[in-house]
């Protein structure tokens, strides 16, 4: 049985109150880190543990908060981005729904370590019934005097807010967050400055995320160095991973980092392997907004190692044959799926999402909307394959924020690894215009050599 730092007492029944959640040790963080430790000390010991943001980017969390400008004499706020809504991704939504004082418990120490008196959990307005959870547990919180003036007996004192947005994934992006926290329509902002400098009301702010922030804890727990002893490398500790698609046993997972990918499909304690016996097609390993990669090099880098749920063995090949560990949504495809399809429910929803204040993203996503349509429903060119690639190139590193590499990445991707197939769409139309084609008759690279 793997460790587990952040799900090891989710199943003791009402966790969630804060009576429970203390008798398992809950809040033994923010009384060690308010009563024994400084700022500083905190700073060096995620900095330590190599905790790096569960978000997507994975960008090392205690270099992320050392960036704060704690000299201002500005507010400065700590902003809990729980916008979770990249597809595939639903294991933030799990912690929060199960485990909310762990996340108030990591809101408090991190709070305190950035010298922030406001801090704000913004979350997805999809999420209300959470916004409910948080809520009955912040102010357990505060009646329990973790929260509000003078924190147990200390001089510092927070207030804690939930912020629900309105339903719009490009709020994920952390300054679109800040705009639409203070009221505005959340368009990304052009970097720099950068939220630590200029972040909520102009202010020094640090937006992390909810696993991010809920990996706290334990830190200050065990120590930094019983943190990183668990994993490989620069990939430090648990994570996260929700697994959805074509796969027994769907669920939110927490796996210690450098776990190989083909256990994690196959073995019964997480995916417990491919549904109705069949064959594994592709994987999206880390949210929509990855490269997919195909059956053989999810399970091998190109290099025949075994690959590894970390960030760099994802990440190996770069984006010719790796793809990233991301969000950790880990969509699994069997042999009977259409990536063809696939790519263009992705492609509706960036088009959809998209913000459209830069030209490459507006345009660019409607166009591989409309492109991957017709190619699915039959009425595609060959050269429409290269016109995607071509559209997909030049949104890539042209925008203002993500959201353009994110809808730009998985087309680029599936073309490269799966060109028959968009191919095939192409070649024999009447064959694909029935929604489930590749269900009745899989897809097979060999098949198509005969018949084409
Ligand atoms: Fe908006 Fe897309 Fe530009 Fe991001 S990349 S700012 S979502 S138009």
């Amino acid at each position: 049985m793997s460790k587990k730092f952040l799900l090891e007492h989710v199943n003791v029944p009402r966790i969630e109150t804060i009576n429970v959640y203390r008798e398992k040790g809950g809040y033994a963080a923010v009384e060690k880190a308010l009563k024994t430790m400084t700022p500083d000390q905190i700073i060096d010991e995620v900095k330590f543990s190599d905790l790096r943001g569960r978000g997507g980017a994975g960008f090392p969390t205690g270099l992320k908060w050392s960036f704060m400008d704690r000299k201002s004499d500005k507010p400065r706020y700590l902003v809990c981005n729980a916008d979770e809504s990249e597809p595939g991704t639903f294991k933030d939504r799990y912690l929060m729904e199960k485990l909310p004082h762990l996340l108030i418990e990591g809101m408090i120490v991190s709070s305190y370590t950035l010298g922030a008196k406001a801090a704000y959990i913004y979350i997805r307005g999809e999420y209300m019934y959470i916004v409910r959870i948080l809520e009955k547990a912040i102010e357990e919180a505060y009646a329990a005097g973790y929260l509000g003036k003078n924190i147990l007996g200390t001089d510092y004192s927070l207030d804690l807010y939930v912020h629900p947005g309105a339903g719009a994934y490009i709020c994920g992006e952390e300054t679109a967050l800040l705009e639409s926290l203070e009221g505005k329509r959340g368009n990304p902002r052009l970097k720099p400055p950068f939220p630590a400098i200029a972040g909520l009301y102009a202010c020094p702010t640090v937006v992390n995320n909810v696993e991010s922030i809920a990996s706290v804890p334990t830190i200050i727990n065990i120590t930094a160095d019983k943190y990183n002893d668990v994993g490989i490398g620069k990939s430090a500790g648990t994570k996260l991973i929700s697994a959805s698609g074509h796969i027994n046993k769907p669920g939110v997972y927490e796996i210690e980092l450098g776990l190989p990918v083909e256990d994690f499909i196959y073995s019964d304690e997480y995916c417990g392997g491919i549904w109705k016996g069949r064959k594994l097609k592709a994987v999206v390993a880390g949210g929509s907004s990855v490269p997919i990669l195909p059956a053989n090099l999810i399970i091998t880098t190109a290099k025949g190692e075994k690959r590894l749920m970390t960030y760099e063995s994802m990440a190996d090949g770069g984006f010719v044959s790796g793809t990233m560990l991301g969000s950790g949504g880990f969509i699994v495809m069997d042999e009977t799926t259409c990536i063809v399809r696939n790519l263009w429910t992705f492609a509706r929803f960036y088009h959809h999402e998209s913000c459209g204040q830069c030209s490459p993203c507006r345009e660019g996503t409607g166009w591989m909307e409309k492109v991957l349509h017709r190619i699915e429903h039959g009425h595609g060119h060959m050269n429409d394959i290269d016109l995607l690639v071509d559209v997909a190139k030049k949104i890539e590193g042209n925008t203002i924020c993500p959201l353009g590499d994110a809808a730009a990445w998985p087309v680029a991707s599936a073309i490269r690894h799966f060109r028959e197939e968009f191919e095939y769409h192409v070649k024999y139309p009447e064959k694909v215009k029935d929604p489930k084609h590749f269900e009745k008759e899989p897809f097979e690279r060999e098949a198509l050599m005969v018949n084409g």
